[in-house]
Protein backbone atom coordinates (compact mmCIF):
# COMPACT_ATOMS: atom_id res chain seq x y z
CA UNK A 1 0.00 0.00 0.00
CA UNK A 2 1.59 3.27 -0.83
CA UNK A 3 2.32 5.89 1.39
CA UNK A 4 -0.63 8.30 0.37
CA UNK A 5 -3.37 10.35 0.94
CA UNK A 6 -6.34 9.65 -1.01
CA UNK A 7 -9.55 11.47 -1.02
CA UNK A 8 -12.16 9.06 -0.28
CA UNK A 9 -15.11 11.25 -1.25
CA UNK A 10 -13.26 12.21 -4.79
CA UNK A 11 -11.05 8.98 -5.19
CA UNK A 12 -8.40 11.60 -5.92
CA UNK A 13 -4.66 10.86 -4.92
CA UNK A 14 -3.98 14.12 -3.08
CA UNK A 15 -0.04 13.59 -1.95
CA UNK A 16 2.30 10.97 -2.08
CA UNK A 17 4.95 10.91 0.68
CA UNK A 18 8.20 8.19 0.33
CA UNK A 19 8.95 6.15 3.14
CA UNK A 20 11.58 6.80 5.61
CA UNK A 21 14.60 4.95 4.42
CA UNK A 22 16.14 2.29 6.96
CA UNK A 23 19.12 4.89 7.76
CA UNK A 24 16.10 7.27 9.13
CA UNK A 25 14.11 4.21 10.84
CA UNK A 26 17.28 3.74 12.50
CA UNK A 27 18.14 7.12 13.50
CA UNK A 28 14.56 7.14 15.18
CA UNK A 29 14.80 4.27 16.95
CA UNK A 30 17.73 5.60 18.55
CA UNK A 31 16.23 8.95 19.19
CA UNK A 32 13.64 7.25 21.27
CA UNK A 33 15.92 4.88 22.92
CA UNK A 34 18.61 8.14 23.93
CA UNK A 35 15.75 9.90 25.17
CA UNK A 36 14.06 7.22 26.87
CA UNK A 37 17.54 6.87 29.41
CA UNK A 38 16.99 10.54 30.46
CA UNK A 39 13.57 11.41 30.07
CA UNK A 40 12.12 8.22 32.29
CA UNK A 41 13.72 10.33 35.27
CA UNK A 42 11.61 13.22 34.58
CA UNK A 43 8.57 14.13 37.47
CA UNK A 44 5.44 13.82 36.60
CA UNK A 45 4.87 17.49 36.96
CA UNK A 46 7.33 18.18 34.15
CA UNK A 47 5.58 15.37 32.08
CA UNK A 48 1.90 17.16 32.64
CA UNK A 49 3.10 20.91 32.06
CA UNK A 50 4.13 19.42 28.17
CA UNK A 51 1.14 17.08 27.93
CA UNK A 52 -1.11 20.10 29.01
CA UNK A 53 0.75 22.31 26.60
CA UNK A 54 0.18 20.00 23.56
CA UNK A 55 -3.60 19.63 24.48
CA UNK A 56 -3.30 23.75 23.55
CA UNK A 57 -2.11 23.60 20.60
CA UNK A 58 -4.31 20.74 19.55
CA UNK A 59 -7.25 22.34 20.64
CA UNK A 60 -5.60 25.68 18.75
CA UNK A 61 -4.93 23.29 15.55
CA UNK A 62 -8.55 21.81 15.85
CA UNK A 63 -10.27 23.14 12.73
CA UNK A 64 -7.15 22.44 10.42
CA UNK A 65 -6.12 18.75 11.98
CA UNK A 66 -10.14 17.96 11.47
CA UNK A 67 -10.04 18.92 8.10
CA UNK A 68 -6.73 17.28 7.01
CA UNK A 69 -8.57 13.66 9.32
CA UNK A 70 -11.54 14.31 7.00
CA UNK A 71 -9.73 14.63 3.54
CA UNK A 72 -7.78 11.63 4.52
CA UNK A 73 -10.55 9.23 5.57
CA UNK A 74 -14.06 10.90 5.12
CA UNK A 75 -15.53 11.19 8.44
CA UNK A 76 -17.81 14.13 8.74
CA UNK A 77 -16.04 17.17 9.79
CA UNK A 78 -18.26 17.72 12.70
CA UNK A 79 -16.87 14.24 13.94
CA UNK A 80 -13.09 15.19 13.52
CA UNK A 81 -13.88 18.25 15.37
CA UNK A 82 -15.09 16.17 18.24
CA UNK A 83 -12.99 13.61 17.77
CA UNK A 84 -9.83 16.27 18.39
CA UNK A 85 -11.43 17.53 21.11
CA UNK A 86 -11.71 14.39 22.63
CA UNK A 87 -8.18 13.59 22.25
CA UNK A 88 -7.55 16.99 23.69
CA UNK A 89 -9.71 16.08 26.96
CA UNK A 90 -7.55 12.71 27.34
CA UNK A 91 -4.54 14.20 27.39
CA UNK A 92 -5.35 16.71 30.31
CA UNK A 93 -7.05 14.00 32.32
CA UNK A 94 -3.85 11.65 31.67
CA UNK A 95 -1.98 15.15 32.58
CA UNK A 96 -4.25 15.10 35.91
CA UNK A 97 -4.23 11.57 37.11
CA UNK A 98 -1.34 9.48 35.97
CA UNK A 99 0.97 10.39 39.56
CA UNK A 100 -1.59 8.90 41.50
CA UNK A 101 -2.83 5.90 38.95
CA UNK A 102 0.58 4.83 39.08
CA UNK A 103 1.79 6.17 42.41
CA UNK A 104 3.69 3.42 45.24
CA UNK A 105 1.85 0.67 46.43
CA UNK A 106 2.20 -0.74 50.02
CA UNK A 107 1.34 -3.68 50.86
CA UNK A 108 -0.11 -4.56 54.62
CA UNK A 109 2.37 -4.54 57.24
CA UNK A 110 1.29 -8.59 58.28
CA UNK A 111 2.16 -9.24 54.53
CA UNK A 112 5.57 -7.83 54.54
CA UNK A 113 7.01 -9.14 57.97
CA UNK A 114 5.55 -12.47 56.48
CA UNK A 115 8.05 -11.86 53.11
CA UNK A 116 10.85 -11.58 55.31
CA UNK A 117 11.14 -7.60 54.85
CA UNK A 118 11.61 -4.48 56.90
CA UNK A 119 9.82 -2.85 54.44
CA UNK A 120 8.33 -3.54 50.58
CA UNK A 121 6.63 -1.40 48.08
CA UNK A 122 5.54 -2.01 44.58
CA UNK A 123 6.17 0.66 41.93
CA UNK A 124 5.23 1.24 38.52
CA UNK A 125 8.85 1.90 36.21
CA UNK A 126 8.50 2.53 32.71
CA UNK A 127 9.51 0.11 29.84
CA UNK A 128 10.95 2.18 27.29
CA UNK A 129 10.62 2.84 23.50
CA UNK A 130 7.15 1.42 22.48
CA UNK A 131 5.72 0.61 19.11
CA UNK A 132 2.42 1.60 18.15
CA UNK A 133 0.71 0.19 15.10
CA UNK A 134 -2.53 2.32 14.58
CA UNK A 135 -5.49 2.55 12.03
CA UNK A 136 -7.17 5.06 10.27
CA UNK A 137 -10.37 5.13 11.63
CA UNK A 138 -10.18 7.89 14.31
CA UNK A 139 -6.89 8.60 13.30
CA UNK A 140 -5.91 11.47 16.13
CA UNK A 141 -7.95 9.40 19.09
CA UNK A 142 -6.47 5.84 18.76
CA UNK A 143 -2.88 7.21 18.47
CA UNK A 144 -3.88 9.97 21.55
CA UNK A 145 -5.03 7.26 23.18
CA UNK A 146 -1.51 5.26 23.61
CA UNK A 147 0.75 8.51 23.72
CA UNK A 148 -0.93 10.42 26.40
CA UNK A 149 -0.57 7.37 28.98
CA UNK A 150 2.57 6.13 27.87
CA UNK A 151 4.14 9.95 27.27
CA UNK A 152 3.22 10.14 31.26
CA UNK A 153 4.55 6.95 32.37
CA UNK A 154 7.89 7.56 31.10
CA UNK A 155 7.65 5.41 28.01
CA UNK A 156 8.69 7.06 24.91
CA UNK A 157 7.21 6.48 21.20
CA UNK A 158 7.15 5.27 17.84
CA UNK A 159 4.11 5.49 15.37
CA UNK A 160 3.48 3.56 12.47
CA UNK A 161 0.18 4.85 11.42
CA UNK A 162 -1.81 3.65 8.70
CA UNK A 163 -0.68 4.33 5.50
CA UNK A 164 -3.67 6.24 4.07
CA UNK A 165 -3.26 9.03 7.11
CA UNK A 166 0.28 10.22 6.55
CA UNK A 167 -0.55 13.67 7.08
CA UNK A 168 -2.46 13.08 10.14
CA UNK A 169 0.65 10.64 11.59
CA UNK A 170 3.25 13.48 10.34
CA UNK A 171 1.23 16.04 12.41
CA UNK A 172 1.11 13.94 15.47
CA UNK A 173 4.83 13.55 15.41
CA UNK A 174 4.74 17.76 15.21
CA UNK A 175 2.51 18.32 18.06
CA UNK A 176 4.31 16.58 20.65
CA UNK A 177 7.28 18.25 19.69
CA UNK A 178 6.16 21.66 19.33
CA UNK A 179 5.13 20.99 22.73
CA UNK A 180 8.48 20.98 24.26
CA UNK A 181 8.61 16.94 24.54
CA UNK A 182 12.18 16.26 23.91
CA UNK A 183 13.15 15.08 20.50
CA UNK A 184 12.89 11.52 20.57
CA UNK A 185 9.62 11.52 23.34
CA UNK A 186 7.10 10.56 20.44
CA UNK A 187 8.18 9.52 16.52
CA UNK A 188 6.19 9.28 13.41
CA UNK A 189 7.61 6.56 11.27
CA UNK A 190 6.96 6.51 7.40
CA UNK A 191 7.11 3.23 6.77
CA UNK A 192 4.92 0.05 5.43
CA UNK A 193 4.07 -2.34 7.30
CA UNK A 194 6.37 -4.68 5.70
CA UNK A 195 8.94 -2.88 7.33
CA UNK A 196 7.09 -3.10 11.12
CA UNK A 197 9.02 -6.47 11.98
CA UNK A 198 12.58 -4.85 11.79
CA UNK A 199 11.42 -1.92 14.28
CA UNK A 200 9.79 -4.94 16.50
CA UNK A 201 13.00 -6.97 16.78
CA UNK A 202 14.94 -4.22 17.41
CA UNK A 203 16.47 -4.88 20.70
CA UNK A 204 15.93 -1.17 21.94
CA UNK A 205 11.92 -1.06 21.18
CA UNK A 206 10.62 -2.63 24.46
CA UNK A 207 7.13 -3.01 23.81
CA UNK A 208 4.11 -2.90 20.88
CA UNK A 209 0.47 -1.98 21.13
CA UNK A 210 -1.39 -2.10 17.56
CA UNK A 211 -5.12 -1.80 17.16
CA UNK A 212 -6.74 -2.53 13.82
CA UNK A 213 -7.28 -5.71 11.75
CA UNK A 214 -6.92 -9.46 13.26
CA UNK A 215 -4.51 -10.51 10.58
CA UNK A 216 -2.37 -7.16 11.59
CA UNK A 217 -2.65 -8.22 15.01
CA UNK A 218 -1.46 -11.77 15.08
CA UNK A 219 1.12 -10.69 12.69
CA UNK A 220 2.93 -8.06 15.16
CA UNK A 221 1.58 -10.50 17.90
CA UNK A 222 3.84 -13.41 16.47
CA UNK A 223 7.18 -11.58 15.81
CA UNK A 224 6.73 -9.95 19.46
CA UNK A 225 6.54 -13.34 21.21
CA UNK A 226 8.84 -14.73 19.24
CA UNK A 227 10.73 -11.46 20.31
CA UNK A 228 9.69 -12.04 24.43
CA UNK A 229 7.95 -8.55 24.00
CA UNK A 230 5.15 -6.94 25.65
CA UNK A 231 2.22 -6.34 23.38
CA UNK A 232 -1.56 -5.13 23.94
CA UNK A 233 -4.13 -5.81 21.05
CA UNK A 234 -6.99 -4.22 19.77
CA UNK A 235 -8.91 -5.56 17.16
CA UNK A 236 -12.01 -5.78 15.21
CA UNK A 237 -15.33 -6.23 17.15
CA UNK A 238 -18.81 -7.49 15.79
CA UNK A 239 -20.80 -5.65 19.32
CA UNK A 240 -24.24 -7.19 20.40
CA UNK A 241 -26.68 -4.30 20.39
CA UNK A 242 -29.85 -6.49 22.54
CA UNK A 243 -33.34 -5.14 23.18
CA UNK A 244 -35.31 -6.83 25.54
CA UNK A 245 -39.16 -6.44 25.81
CA UNK A 246 -39.08 -3.97 29.01
CA UNK A 247 -36.60 -1.64 26.91
CA UNK A 248 -37.72 1.94 26.08
CA UNK A 249 -37.81 1.10 22.24
CA UNK A 250 -38.11 4.78 20.47
CA UNK A 251 -34.69 5.70 22.71
CA UNK A 252 -33.01 2.32 21.67
CA UNK A 253 -33.97 2.51 17.81
CA UNK A 254 -32.33 6.09 18.05
CA UNK A 255 -29.64 5.26 20.15
CA UNK A 256 -29.06 2.66 17.38
CA UNK A 257 -28.75 4.53 14.46
CA UNK A 258 -26.16 6.31 15.83
CA UNK A 259 -24.22 3.33 17.20
CA UNK A 260 -24.26 1.52 13.83
CA UNK A 261 -23.61 5.07 11.63
CA UNK A 262 -21.01 6.40 13.56
CA UNK A 263 -17.74 7.39 11.77
CA UNK A 264 -19.35 6.00 8.31
CA UNK A 265 -20.17 2.52 10.17
CA UNK A 266 -16.18 2.03 10.90
CA UNK A 267 -15.85 1.84 14.25
CA UNK A 268 -14.74 -1.53 16.19
CA UNK A 269 -17.16 -0.60 19.09
CA UNK A 270 -19.61 0.18 16.64
CA UNK A 271 -22.74 -1.75 17.75
CA UNK A 272 -23.39 -4.42 14.42
CA UNK A 273 -25.70 -6.70 14.92
CA UNK A 274 -29.06 -6.25 16.47
CA UNK A 275 -30.62 -8.69 18.80
CA UNK A 276 -34.30 -7.93 19.59
CA UNK A 277 -36.97 -9.41 22.00
CA UNK A 278 -39.51 -10.85 19.43
CA UNK A 279 -42.32 -8.55 21.42
CA UNK A 280 -40.71 -5.34 20.50
CA UNK A 281 -38.95 -6.40 16.94
CA UNK A 282 -41.51 -5.01 14.64
CA UNK A 283 -41.48 -1.92 16.39
CA UNK A 284 -37.72 -1.57 16.77
CA UNK A 285 -36.89 -2.93 12.84
CA UNK A 286 -39.22 -0.15 12.06
CA UNK A 287 -37.82 3.04 13.58
CA UNK A 288 -34.27 1.95 12.73
CA UNK A 289 -34.46 1.00 9.72
CA UNK A 290 -36.27 4.45 8.80
CA UNK A 291 -33.30 6.29 10.81
CA UNK A 292 -30.55 4.63 9.00
CA UNK A 293 -32.73 5.47 5.89
CA UNK A 294 -32.99 9.19 6.42
CA UNK A 295 -29.39 9.63 7.44
CA UNK A 296 -27.96 11.76 4.43
CA UNK A 297 -24.99 10.35 2.14
CA UNK A 298 -22.82 12.53 1.12
CA UNK A 299 -19.14 15.45 0.88
CA UNK A 300 -18.05 15.15 4.57
CA UNK A 301 -16.90 18.41 4.40
CA UNK A 302 -21.14 19.64 4.52
CA UNK A 303 -22.70 20.85 7.25
CA UNK A 304 -25.73 17.83 7.75
CA UNK A 305 -24.25 15.00 6.40
CA UNK A 306 -24.11 12.09 8.56
CA UNK A 307 -22.10 9.56 6.61
CA UNK A 308 -19.46 10.17 4.13
CA UNK A 309 -17.55 7.73 2.03
CA UNK A 310 -15.54 4.29 3.50
CA UNK A 311 -12.17 5.09 3.89
CA UNK A 312 -11.08 2.60 0.84
CA UNK A 313 -11.78 1.21 -2.36
CA UNK A 314 -11.08 -2.24 -0.46
CA UNK A 315 -12.73 -1.19 2.38
CA UNK A 316 -16.21 -1.06 0.27
CA UNK A 317 -15.20 -4.28 -1.78
CA UNK A 318 -15.14 -6.25 1.30
CA UNK A 319 -18.51 -4.52 2.68
CA UNK A 320 -19.99 -5.55 -0.84
CA UNK A 321 -18.74 -8.98 -0.74
CA UNK A 322 -20.19 -9.18 3.02
CA UNK A 323 -23.89 -7.88 1.84
CA UNK A 324 -23.96 -9.65 -1.51
CA UNK A 325 -23.47 -12.98 0.12
CA UNK A 326 -25.72 -12.28 2.65
CA UNK A 327 -28.67 -11.20 -0.08
CA UNK A 328 -27.84 -14.31 -2.17
CA UNK A 329 -28.01 -16.61 1.01
CA UNK A 330 -31.44 -15.00 1.60
CA UNK A 331 -31.37 -12.06 3.97
CA UNK A 332 -33.90 -9.80 3.14
CA UNK A 333 -32.29 -5.52 2.66
CA UNK A 334 -34.86 -3.55 4.75
CA UNK A 335 -33.17 -0.32 3.39
CA UNK A 336 -29.69 0.33 1.20
CA UNK A 337 -27.89 -2.69 0.51
CA UNK A 338 -25.88 -0.83 -2.50
CA UNK A 339 -24.23 2.31 -3.35
CA UNK A 340 -25.88 5.58 -3.71
CA UNK A 341 -27.16 5.99 -7.44
CA UNK A 342 -26.00 9.90 -6.87
CA UNK A 343 -22.58 9.59 -6.37
CA UNK A 344 -20.46 7.89 -9.18
CA UNK A 345 -17.08 9.56 -7.33
CA UNK A 346 -15.76 8.55 -4.50
CA UNK A 347 -16.36 5.11 -1.89
CA UNK A 348 -19.63 5.65 -0.90
CA UNK A 349 -22.11 3.05 0.44
CA UNK A 350 -25.86 3.30 1.54
CA UNK A 351 -26.69 2.43 5.71
CA UNK A 352 -28.26 -0.61 5.03
CA UNK A 353 -30.13 -2.52 7.20
CA UNK A 354 -30.32 -6.28 6.49
CA UNK A 355 -32.85 -9.19 8.47
CA UNK A 356 -33.27 -12.66 8.18
CA UNK A 357 -29.59 -13.58 9.22
CA UNK A 358 -28.89 -16.92 9.71
CA UNK A 359 -25.29 -19.00 10.20
CA UNK A 360 -24.20 -19.74 6.71
CA UNK A 361 -24.06 -15.95 6.20
CA UNK A 362 -20.48 -14.48 6.21
CA UNK A 363 -22.01 -11.28 7.94
CA UNK A 364 -22.81 -13.17 10.85
CA UNK A 365 -19.74 -13.98 11.52
CA UNK A 366 -17.24 -11.15 10.21
CA UNK A 367 -17.02 -7.63 11.21
CA UNK A 368 -18.98 -5.50 8.78
CA UNK A 369 -16.61 -2.10 8.84
CA UNK A 370 -19.17 0.21 6.80
CA UNK A 371 -22.55 1.13 7.84
CA UNK A 372 -24.02 -1.83 7.52
CA UNK A 373 -26.37 -3.47 10.30
CA UNK A 374 -28.00 -7.24 10.98
CA UNK A 375 -31.37 -7.82 12.89
CA UNK A 376 -32.27 -10.72 15.15
CA UNK A 377 -34.96 -11.99 16.80
CA UNK A 378 -34.73 -13.84 19.69
CA UNK A 379 -37.97 -15.53 21.94
CA UNK A 380 -35.99 -14.45 25.32
CA UNK A 381 -33.15 -14.07 27.17
CA UNK A 382 -31.22 -17.25 26.99
CA UNK A 383 -31.21 -16.86 23.18
CA UNK A 384 -30.51 -13.05 23.06
CA UNK A 385 -27.02 -14.08 25.34
CA UNK A 386 -26.26 -17.21 23.01
CA UNK A 387 -26.87 -15.47 19.55
CA UNK A 388 -24.79 -12.04 21.37
CA UNK A 389 -22.19 -14.17 22.45
CA UNK A 390 -21.85 -16.73 18.82
CA UNK A 391 -19.19 -14.58 17.26
CA UNK A 392 -15.32 -14.75 17.41
CA UNK A 393 -15.02 -11.48 18.21
CA UNK A 394 -15.40 -9.86 22.56
CA UNK A 395 -15.14 -6.15 22.56
CA UNK A 396 -18.23 -4.46 24.04
CA UNK A 397 -21.72 -4.75 24.05
CA UNK A 398 -24.68 -3.01 24.53
CA UNK A 399 -28.27 -4.39 26.36
CA UNK A 400 -31.71 -2.33 26.78
CA UNK A 401 -33.58 -3.01 29.47
CA UNK A 402 -35.53 -2.61 32.34
CA UNK A 403 -35.06 -4.72 34.28
CA UNK A 404 -32.40 -5.26 36.88
CA UNK A 405 -32.24 -9.40 36.76
CA UNK A 406 -31.77 -9.42 32.80
CA UNK A 407 -28.96 -6.73 33.82
CA UNK A 408 -27.23 -8.82 35.81
CA UNK A 409 -27.57 -11.91 33.37
CA UNK A 410 -25.83 -9.66 30.54
CA UNK A 411 -23.26 -8.69 33.02
CA UNK A 412 -22.37 -12.21 33.95
CA UNK A 413 -22.49 -13.55 30.75
CA UNK A 414 -21.65 -11.76 28.26
CA UNK A 415 -18.14 -12.20 26.36
CA UNK A 416 -16.97 -9.01 25.82
CA UNK A 417 -14.91 -6.45 27.38
CA UNK A 418 -17.81 -4.05 28.19
CA UNK A 419 -21.18 -3.92 28.45
CA UNK A 420 -23.05 -0.81 28.53
CA UNK A 421 -26.68 -0.30 29.82
CA UNK A 422 -29.25 1.80 28.23
CA UNK A 423 -27.08 3.72 25.80
CA UNK A 424 -24.13 3.10 23.31
CA UNK A 425 -20.55 2.04 23.64
CA UNK A 426 -17.87 5.06 23.91
CA UNK A 427 -14.69 5.36 25.05
CA UNK A 428 -13.64 7.33 27.69
CA UNK A 429 -10.29 8.01 29.73
CA UNK A 430 -11.82 6.87 33.16
CA UNK A 431 -13.20 3.42 31.92
CA UNK A 432 -10.72 0.66 30.46
CA UNK A 433 -11.33 -0.23 27.15
CA UNK A 434 -10.69 -3.29 25.19
CA UNK A 435 -11.89 -7.06 24.36
CA UNK A 436 -11.40 -10.57 24.80
CA UNK A 437 -11.49 -13.90 22.37
CA UNK A 438 -10.33 -12.58 18.73
CA UNK A 439 -11.31 -8.76 19.48
CA UNK A 440 -7.66 -8.99 21.05
CA UNK A 441 -6.14 -8.53 24.97
CA UNK A 442 -4.84 -5.95 27.16
CA UNK A 443 -6.85 -3.14 28.11
CA UNK A 444 -6.21 0.94 27.37
CA UNK A 445 -7.26 4.24 28.99
CA UNK A 446 -8.00 4.75 32.68
CA UNK A 447 -5.33 3.27 35.35
CA UNK A 448 -5.44 -0.60 33.40
CA UNK A 449 -4.42 1.16 30.41
CA UNK A 450 -1.22 2.98 31.83
CA UNK A 451 -0.04 0.55 33.84
CA UNK A 452 0.25 -2.18 30.63
CA UNK A 453 3.26 -0.72 29.39
CA UNK A 454 5.13 -0.45 33.13
CA UNK A 455 7.32 -2.85 34.51
CA UNK A 456 5.51 -3.32 38.17
CA UNK A 457 8.53 -3.78 40.44
CA UNK A 458 8.89 -5.29 43.65
CA UNK A 459 11.22 -3.72 46.26
CA UNK A 460 11.67 -5.85 49.37
CA UNK A 461 14.37 -4.48 51.73
CA UNK A 462 15.57 -5.45 55.46
P1 LIG B 1 -5.12 -3.11 9.07
O1 LIG B 1 -5.24 -3.93 10.29
O2 LIG B 1 -4.51 -3.72 7.88
O3 LIG B 1 -4.30 -1.77 9.42
C1 LIG B 1 -4.09 -1.29 10.73
C2 LIG B 1 -2.61 -0.96 10.93
O4 LIG B 1 -1.85 -2.16 10.91
C3 LIG B 1 -2.03 -0.09 9.81
O5 LIG B 1 -1.07 0.77 10.37
C4 LIG B 1 -1.38 -1.09 8.90
O6 LIG B 1 -0.37 -0.54 8.10
C5 LIG B 1 -0.83 -2.08 9.91
N1 LIG B 1 -0.60 -3.42 9.41
C6 LIG B 1 -1.36 -4.14 8.57
N2 LIG B 1 -0.85 -5.37 8.39
C7 LIG B 1 0.27 -5.44 9.15
C8 LIG B 1 1.24 -6.44 9.37
N3 LIG B 1 1.16 -7.64 8.80
N4 LIG B 1 2.27 -6.16 10.19
C9 LIG B 1 2.37 -4.96 10.79
N5 LIG B 1 1.48 -3.97 10.61
C10 LIG B 1 0.44 -4.20 9.80
O7 LIG B 1 -6.55 -2.55 8.73
P2 LIG B 1 -7.20 -2.23 7.31
O8 LIG B 1 -7.09 -0.80 7.08
O9 LIG B 1 -6.69 -3.12 6.22
O10 LIG B 1 -8.71 -2.64 7.60
C11 LIG B 1 -9.12 -3.98 7.44
C12 LIG B 1 -10.12 -4.38 8.51
O11 LIG B 1 -9.51 -4.26 9.79
C13 LIG B 1 -11.35 -3.52 8.63
O12 LIG B 1 -12.30 -3.86 7.68
C14 LIG B 1 -11.77 -3.79 10.06
O13 LIG B 1 -12.45 -5.01 10.11
C15 LIG B 1 -10.44 -3.92 10.78
N6 LIG B 1 -10.04 -2.68 11.44
C16 LIG B 1 -10.30 -2.52 12.76
C17 LIG B 1 -9.97 -1.34 13.38
C18 LIG B 1 -10.24 -1.16 14.82
O14 LIG B 1 -10.47 -0.02 15.23
N7 LIG B 1 -10.14 -2.18 15.62
C19 LIG B 1 -9.40 -0.22 12.66
C20 LIG B 1 -9.12 -0.48 11.28
C21 LIG B 1 -9.46 -1.68 10.71
P3 LIG B 1 -0.65 -0.17 6.54
O15 LIG B 1 -1.74 0.84 6.53
O16 LIG B 1 0.65 0.34 6.07
O17 LIG B 1 -1.06 -1.47 5.88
Amino acid sequence: MPIATVNPATGETVRTYEAHTPDEVERRIAAAYETFLTYRTTSFAERSRLLRRAAELLDEDREDIARTMTIEMGKPLAAARAEAAKCAKAMRWYADHAEALLADEHPAEADVRDAGADAARVLYRPLGPVLAVMPWNFPLWQVVRFAAPALMAGNTGLLKHASNVPQTALYLGELFHRAGFPEGCFQTLLIGSGAVEAVLRDPRVAAATLTGSEPAGRSVAAVAGDEVKKTVLELGGSDPYIVMASADVERAAETAVTARAQNNGQSCIAAKRFIVHADVYDSFAERFTAGMAALTVGDPMADGTDIGPLATEQGRRDLEELVDDAVAKGAEVLCGGGRPEDRTAGWFYRPTVLAGITPEMRIHQEEAFGPVATLYRVAGIDEAVAVANDTPFGLSSNVWTLDDADVERFVRDLQAGGVFVNGMTASHPALPFGGVKRSGYGRELSGHGIREFCNTTTVWRR
